[in-house]
């Protein structure tokens, strides 16, 4: 495992993104805590579903945020 910092980029649709060790994550979407639908645009303050807010909630990961918000499927 590469033990580098972490360095920031953007994907193709011009989101930051931050990578941890072998995980990236996508800092323009936040996960809450229900089972589906659970990641939120920078822009949601909180899930009116699960109360979660964005602040208390980690940022999504890239690859799922590119599944399920931009639907590029594999
Ligand atoms: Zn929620």
């Amino acid at each position: 495992m590469n033990s580098e910092n972490f360095h920031d980029s953007l994907n193709e649709y011009n989101e930051k993104m931050q990578c941890v060790g072998d995980i990236v994550l996508n800092l323009d979407y936040w996960d809450c805590e229900c089972e589906n639908n659970y990641i939120h645009p920078i822009e949601q303050q909180v899930c009116k579903k699960c109360d979660s807010t964005r602040e208390d909630s980690p940022s999504s990961r890239e690859n799922e945020v590119k599944h399920y918000v931009h639907r590029n499927l594999p």
